[in-house]
């Protein structure tokens, strides 16, 4: 005799893991989200869910909408709001998630752990004088250039979802509000050992620095000096997520150290933007008055804000101040061949070079001259080399682009490759489609005043695969028709 068959409702699959909560509970502030009158999803990344070994189907029942704004926690939730200070344009403050509720760690099928957050579910006890609230439009701008980030090959944060909460935030004028269900390897950032290190608190310093550690460079533990060793890392990671921004024109627009993420995960899509004309100068976040995010300072900065964790880390280095000084420097002066090494090597990519030559330098930092005096557009200008054509520009060729190509056309020929393995090898590292800016706006304004995600979702395509030239992407591969004007970004609040 058969047996009946049982039915049971699928589940959403969260698998909770939690570990932040063992932590000092100084470095946190226990609190739930303030509930919303009329949720509704706007977008879910299904791809994403199924990663994380989440039922896509029952994420996006309506029933569950609830879970995307915090009216309702999934169970086994443990939700927090992470305490977190920073130095912002320099100067150091509290702050902690004032707009941000974590609900905990959840585990993948493939034995990954990552934080699920809440970025706009209300107040916290670090909101200061803020709502807590954010508006649909920068949540939807952080999916999509962080999606976009993800398809390019760097380390970045995801958007899981994105809901509408039915009620109105209030800022220069009313906005509909929304909340971004954010994924990240963890949440802690250089600031959070700021907030520890500047209450002198060296029982939460220690276990944050053992738990970061852990969580993210297990291997670690067996080092001879597994700070110092962990201080390394973060300075390696920083130095290559850096340089991958520099190779795809990305800039992040708010480095301070409490948006600088120690999983070395680029985190925080506030002011960012890809820029279309080169211009080291690059600057689009409209309170950075003096440039001290453009895009050519950027590593420069992370090297500041590497700084500021080795600080916190000093009693940790070593019993004896010095020589946990000395520790730090080496560790901190080591930032500049790092970054040199990964940026020369990608520009090698981006420019079909598999070996190396001392002047290869100086044949990259003459296309970049060039392309800065021409204002040639960033991505179509390596993509174009990449097609094997010998004009990178619609503009007449000028004699000082003929010799750099010459040159350059000297240099293939003295590897043994052929012209299709450069051609192949380029084409893996310069992209076709970036979020150019003027076509996330488009897609931003029809989302937020016409409630059509339509735009949103044909740019997301287009985005998902930056490296092949496709019907998706081929309307998404020209800059700003030039009367645009200067591209200006606000902080995403
Ligand atoms: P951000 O510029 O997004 O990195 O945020 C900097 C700090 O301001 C963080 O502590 C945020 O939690 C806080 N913050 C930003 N927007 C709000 C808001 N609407 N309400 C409360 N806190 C906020
Ligand atoms: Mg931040």
């Amino acid at each position: 005799m058969s047996k009946p068959a049982t039915h049971t409702a699928p589940t959403a699959g969260w698998r909770w893991d939690h570990s932040y909560s063992r932590l000092p509970d100084r470095l946190y502030a226990r609190v739930h989200p303030t509930p919303v009158r009329s949720p509704s999803l706007a977008i879910l990344n299904r791809d994403l869910a199924d990663l994380l070994g989440l039922n896509a189907s029952v994420l996006e029942h309506p029933e569950n909408t609830d879970w995307f704004v915090g009216n309702v926690l999934p169970a086994g939730s443990d939700p927090m709001a992470q305490a977190y200070a920073g130095h912002q344009y320099g100067h150091l403050t509290n702050l902690g998630d004032g707009r941000a509720i974590l609900l905990g760690k959840h585990l993948t099928p493939h034995g990954n752990r990552v934080d699920i957050q809440l970025k706009g579910p209300g107040r916290t006890p670090f909101s200061r004088g803020g709502d807590g609230r954010a508006a649909l439009g920068p949540m939807l701008r952080e999916y999509i250039v962080s999606e976009a980030m993800h398809a390019l090959g760097i380390p970045t944060t995801r958007s899981l979802a994105v809901a509408a909460t039915g009620e109105l935030v209030f800022r220069e004028e009313p906005l509909p509000g929304a909340v971004l269900t954010r994924v990240a390897a963890s949440h802690i950032r250089v600031g959070t050992f700021e907030w520890a290190a500047a209450r002198d608190d060296r029982e939460s310093l220690e276990a944050l620095a053992n738990h970061t550690r852990h969580r993210h460079y297990p291997s670690l533990a067996d080092a001879e000096n597994p700070h110092l060793a962990f201080l390394n890392v973060a300075v390696e990671r920083q130095s290559e997520l850096v340089s991958r921004w520099l190779l795809v024109g990305f800039v992040h627009g708010v480095m301070n150290t409490d948006n600088m993420a120690l999983s070395g995960e680029t985190i925080d899509y506030g002011p960012c933007a890809f820029m279309d004309a080169y211009d080291p100068g690059t600057v689009f976040s409209s309170i950075d008055h003096q440039g001290r995010y453009a895009y050519a300072k950027q590593p420069r900065i992370a090297q500041w804000n590497l700084a500021r964790f080795a600080e916190t880390l000093l009693p940790l280095l070593h019993p004896e101040e010095s020589k946990a000084l000395d520790l730090a420097n080496a560790a901190i002066d080591s930032f500049d061949d790092r970054f040199k090494q990964h940026w020369l090597a990608g520009m090698r990519a981006k420019l079909g070079l598999f070996n190396q030559e001392t002047e290869d330098h100086t044949l990259i930092e003459q296309l970049l001259d060039w392309m800065r005096k021409q204002k040639a557009d960033f991505t179509n200008t390596f993509r174009q080399l990449s097609m094997g054509s010998s004009i990178p520009t619609e503009t007449p060729v000028d004699p000082e682009f003929s010799v750099w190509h010459q040159r350059w056309q000297h240099r293939l020929s003295r590897q043994p490759q052929s012209l299709d393995q450069v051609l192949a090898q380029m084409r893996r590292h310069n992209p076709v489609v970036i979020p150019r800016n003027h076509q996330v706006e488009e897609a931003l304004a029809t989302a937020t005043k016409h409630r059509d995600l339509a735009l949103v979702h044909r740019l997301l395509k287009a985005l998902s695969n930056p490296f092949d030239e496709s019907p998706d992407n081929a309307e998404y591969r020209s800059p700003a028709p030039p009367s645009g004007g200067v591209y200006r970004t606000f902080c995403g609040t």
